[in-house]
């Protein structure tokens, strides 16, 4: 029998669930161009590096998140909600939220913030040691951080990269990720000699449970329960859903924006950082909505 015959209809659905349609696809292109309108990015004059962040918000826009095998189960979930409430939350009070203190990282101010050692007596034995600098040179801004093991002397440590030349709302959301990476090691398990990069793009998160986990922290962090109820979810884009999606996004920005102190279609950042901002923020969203409607976090 061929391999494409023994395919299961559960798989065949998932691999359809990654194909989307044509219907969808003119969907998703409509919405682009209109979330591209908000940000004043124009649509007509858009260079290589634009379409290529472009093709990852196009797969994070089309892909229903409910349905996405990486999610990681309930309970696990569940206990990163309490994590986040009880301990981040509780420890970056000083701060506000995990932005600001991606505002002090960026001035050099809080490199040893009293939530790393909050979270080493939780989480131990291993060490974590936060880096956080500005990082042009090479791969430059692509790089928003890393996560490592490294020895360090006599010890092992965990090491966490934060490249503070991004906006502090990125800065937060990087180094919320990489703390999600040192959750997920000690519930879970770690990987053997663990590196994981946090790059530009969010789509190649969604096959990948450590990475969903890490960006769930960052998702859970950034929305309450109650405002995911107050915008009411999102459901998957299918044809004639978009403005629906659209509007939703929106809210959620118009919500989260101030927050962050990132006004996309003001900024002076470049076309396709603006988009990236966009990608990432819609992608927490959309993980967020999903995280309440599986777990009820
Ligand atoms: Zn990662």
């Amino acid at each position: 029998m061929s391999a494409a015959l023994s395919t299961s209809p559960a798989l065949a659905k998932r691999i359809a669930a990654r194909e989307p349609s044509a219907l969808v696809t003119r969907e998703v292109d409509s919405l682009v161009s209109r979330l591209l309108g908000e940000i004043k990015v124009p649509f007509n004059s858009l260079g290589t590096r634009v379409l290529n962040q472009l093709s990852d918000l196009k797969r994070i826009l089309s892909t229903d998140y409910n349905d996405v095998p990486a999610l990681p189960e309930k309970p696990l979930l569940k206990e990163l909600a309490q994590v986040v409430e009880k301990d981040i939350k509780q420890h970056i009070s000083t701060y506000g939220s995990l932005q600001d203190l991606g505002r002090r990282l960026g001035t050099g101010a809080g490199r040893d913030p009293q939530l790393l050692g909050h979270l080493d007596n939780l989480f131990g034995p291993r060490q974590l040691e936060l880096r956080a600098e500005p990082y042009t040179d090479g791969a430059g801004l692509s790089l928003r951080g890393f996560y490592c093991r490294a020895d360090l002397g006599e010890k092992s440590k965990f090491v966490i990269f934060v490249n503070t030349a991004h906006h502090p709302g990125a800065v937060g959301a990087t180094l919320g990720h990489e703390l999600g990476h040192f959750i997920y090691g000690s519930l879970v398990g770690e990987k053997a000699a663990h590196t994981a990069f946090m790059e530009g793009a969010f789509a190649n998160h969604l096959i990948e449970q450590d990475e969903l986990f890490a960006d769930s922290l960052v998702a859970l962090a950034a929305y309450s329960p109650e405002l995911i109820k107050k915008i009411g979810g999102v459901t998957h884009l299918k044809p004639g859903s978009s403005d629906d999606l659209f509007n939703r996004i929106k809210y959620a920005y118009d919500m989260i924006g101030p927050r962050y102190d990132l006004d996309l279609s003001k900024s002076k950042m470049k076309a396709a950082w603006r988009v990236r901002y966009l990608t990432s923020m819609a992608h927490f969203f959309k993980l967020r909505c999903a995280l309440y409607k599986s777990a009820g976090v």
